[in-house]
């Protein structure tokens, strides 16, 4: 598995949508690619913000505030 692939799937990995295989292989690639697990751990605070907006009130200015704090690291 290479950066490309593994960044092709990783929105397929953090929604579940991988066969088991696949997601062995990515959670391999993420565990030694800092570059990857980066942009793996960014995808999943951006989801996890993504569903509390829509589970809970949270004012949208605030959770686009939270966004761009995010997106600034980065
Ligand atoms: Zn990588």
């Amino acid at each position: 598995m290479n950066c490309k692939e593994s960044l092709r799937k990783i929105y397929e990995f953090l929604d579940g949508d991988l066969e088991k295989v696949s997601s062995a292989e990515i959670e391999v690639h993420i565990n030694c690619c800092r570059h990857c697990w980066d942009r793996f751990e960014f995808e999943k605070q951006l989801k996890t913000l993504i569903k509390k907006s829509c589970c809970k009130e949270i004012c949208p200015d605030t959770l686009r505030k939270r966004i761009e704090a995010l997106l600034d690291k980065y």
